[in-house]
């Protein structure tokens, strides 16, 4: 029976064996699932806007070399 590979959870760095029965793997728990997760869905929600693509009013089209 060969050795479960080991990983280190994304969260707190906690070494993980990588096994099917490891439900939350990589993390070590679901505690640190979730938090991760949850942390890095609210990252990807805030994305960024750049202001000047409201400026649009005033731009000729096929001239967007020039807007910044
Ligand atoms: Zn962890």
């Amino acid at each position: 029976m060969p050795t479960p590979k080991i990983v280190n959870c994304p969260h707190c760095g906690m070494t993980v064996e990588w096994t099917p029965e490891n439900f939350y793997r990589p993390f070590c728990s679901e505690r640190c699932k979730l938090i991760d997760l949850g942390a890095w869905a609210t990252e990807s929600y805030r994305v960024p806007v750049d202001p000047q693509d409201e400026n649009d009013e005033g731009a000729e089209p096929g001239n967007t070399e020039e807007k910044r």
